[in-house]
């Protein structure tokens, strides 16, 4: 049973605010740290419940947050960026896959940092599902056989998984009660939770996502002038003034498609 523990920052026990994962912000250096830790108690849970190999990719931003030289073997790290499969490369050779510290898609209620790849970003949506980052990436897990067996983050990324997967292992880290403001669990008791929740969820039964193809992608920007650049994508439309429109016949197609139009609509 192989695995592969997809890591984003925003949902880490403890951060609150840009500036907790934000590299070159004197607060980043602590958060990082977090981030390698509840990673690990991952990897640990994988290993108590069978895994074979456990494959990590570090999925915030430039892919340079988790710290190789903490991380338990014998995990291996995918860092860096651009990877080609981004948040979820290593995929192609996982049988299930733990999204660890994750948040909500943009314009959630009471979730932490809730955003969708970008600030730019508004909405999107697979055929007509309301998808995040949560969502994407499970698709793209989903279009491989792999299966998303747990999510930790707050409790509406939480919820926002549990809403599109069904009932897989899930730890919650901190309660939201605003975008920057969250009721934070004890650090501890988080890893322990996700060591505990990890080995549960290398036997519980899941289902990979399957999203039915053609496959139409919306996404929704901020400024009609980030539609006018993002419509450099070849086949492209516009269905709106700030919305625009891709279809493709799998999933990884739609994924780069959606990079593209998040890249070129720029800030
Ligand atoms: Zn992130």
């Amino acid at each position: 049973m192989r695995v592969l523990i997809a890591a984003d920052m925003e949902g880490i026990s403890g951060v609150v605010h840009w500036d907790h994962v934000q590299p070159g912000h004197f607060e980043y250096a602590r958060f990082r740290e977090l981030m390698t830790e509840e990673v690990n108690a991952a990897i640990d849970g994988a290993l108590d419940g069978g895994a074979t190999s456990v494959v990590v990719t570090d999925g915030h931003r430039d892919g340079r947050n988790i710290l190789v030289e903490k991380l338990h073997a014998p995990a291996r790290l995918n860092s860096g960026s651009p990877a080609p499969l981004s948040m979820v490369e290593g995929v192609q050779n996982a049988d299930r896959v733990f999204f660890i510290g994750y948040h909500a898609r943009a314009n959630t209620p009471d979730a932490i940092l809730c955003h969708t790849w970008t600030d730019q970003v508004r909405g999107v949506w697979l055929n007509d599902r309301e998808v995040g980052e949560i969502g994407l990436n499970a698709a793209v897990c989903g279009s491989f056989g792999a299966r998303v067996a747990l999510i930790t983050g707050d409790r509406a990324a939480v919820q926002e998984a549990i809403d599109l997967l069904g009932p897989i292992e899930s730890v919650v880290v901190k309660s939201a009660n605003g975008r920057m403001s969250a009721e934070c669990l004890p650090v501890e008791e988080n890893r322990a939770a996700i060591r505990h929740a990890a080995a549960h969820a290398m036997v519980r039964q899941v289902s990979p996502l399957i999203i039915g193809t053609p496959l139409r992608l919306r996404v929704e920007l901020t400024r009609p002038d980030q539609i006018d650049r993002a419509l450099r994508l070849p086949g492209s439309k516009r269905s709106g003034g700030v919305v625009i429109e891709w279809t493709g016949n799998d999933v990884v197609s739609v994924y780069y498609a959606f990079r593209a139009i998040a890249g070129l609509a720029g800030s």
